[in-house]
């Protein structure tokens, strides 16, 4: 049954993003813990438009993949919210601040759960579009959910070449700054498995590797890291399985990237463990 936003209430802020709050909340009858994400009614178009967006896809998905919704909510003042499963662990990005780089086996896991992620949501028509760290979030079961679909496409009948500049540009694959250039058959779902390779490259390096460690990325940098450096290679001493995992992920041209079935029978994922955590 649904929840009213009544019969929450607010513990403390999760995280903030652009113009919206999440917060962690308690179901007053039951005590079960959940996340509010909340954008307040004088928030501008594009936040509004985008939690609206999100509420869409999450009323569209039903995946242990994907964050669960367990009520949305619009009310008079305008105020729009997102009822979600809490996600006890944080996310990936916190998980890296805490405990350091992941191992091999840990991110053939992490990949493995967010490649079944990605694919219900292509099989769905669903192009994410802002795969990174802070966008996949853990919980004590070690499952990894795929959440925040605010820049998030639906496909329609018509292959519509969805460039437009949203998403966190530093995981932008080469193809949606130059789709003649780096396009082929260009639909937009390969630009999910660019974000994926270079959120696992950055787990396995510790920072974000199209930049040296510690340099602040501006949009001109990364414009010319993506479109004209090679893709990022990972250093000597991985296994041959993970070096070519990545390659996978990150070939510019996005026709010859790997769709996400292929990347789930690719030889890395043999090597994924749960209980390197
Ligand atoms: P934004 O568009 O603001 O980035 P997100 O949906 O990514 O919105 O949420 C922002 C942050 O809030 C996340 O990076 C995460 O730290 C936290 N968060 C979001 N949803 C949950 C959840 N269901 N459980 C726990 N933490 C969450
Ligand atoms: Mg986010």
């Amino acid at each position: 049954a649904d929840i009213s936003a009544a019969d929450v209430e607010k513990l403390n802020v999760l995280g903030h993003g652009n113009g919206g709050t999440v917060y962690k909340v308690r179901h007053k009858k039951t005590s079960l813990t959940y996340a509010l994400k909340l954008i307040h009614g004088d928030s501008d178009s594009t936040v509004r438009r985008q939690l609206l967006r999100e509420m869409e896809i999450l009323r569209r998905t039903d995946s242990p993949h994907v964050v669960h919704c367990h009520g949305m909510f619009e009310k008079p003042s305008g105020d729009i919210a997102i009822l979600m499963e809490y996600m006890d662990f944080g996310t990936l990005e916190t998980i890296l601040k805490a405990d350091g780089t992941f191992s091999e086996p840990k991110l053939a896991y992490v990949a493995r759960q967010v490649l079944n992620g990605l694919n219900y949501l292509h099989s769905h028509k669903i192009i994410h579009r802002d795969i990174k760290p802070s966008n996949l979030l853990v919980n004590r079961n070690m499952e990894i959910k795929i959440a925040d679909f605010g820049v998030s496409k639906i496909m329609c009948r018509t292959l519509d070449a969805c460039n437009s500049y949203v998403g966190t540009c530093a995981y932008m694959s080469p193809e949606r700054f130059d789709p003649e250039t780096y396009g082929g058959n260009y639909d937009g779902y390969a630009g999910d498995i660019w974000s994926l390779g270079l959120t696992l490259m950055e787990l396995y390096l510790g920072h974000f590797p199209l930049l040296p460690a510690g340099q602040r990325p501006d949009w001109a940098t990364l414009m010319c890291a993506i479109c004209f450096g090679e893709p990022p290679t990972l250093p000597d001493g991985v296994s041959e399985e993970f070096r070519s995992f990545i390659e996978c992920c990150l070939q510019k041209e996005s026709s010859k990237r790997w769709s996400t079935s292929q990347l789930l029978s690719h030889p890395f994922l043999c090597r994924d463990s749960r209980t390197e955590w």
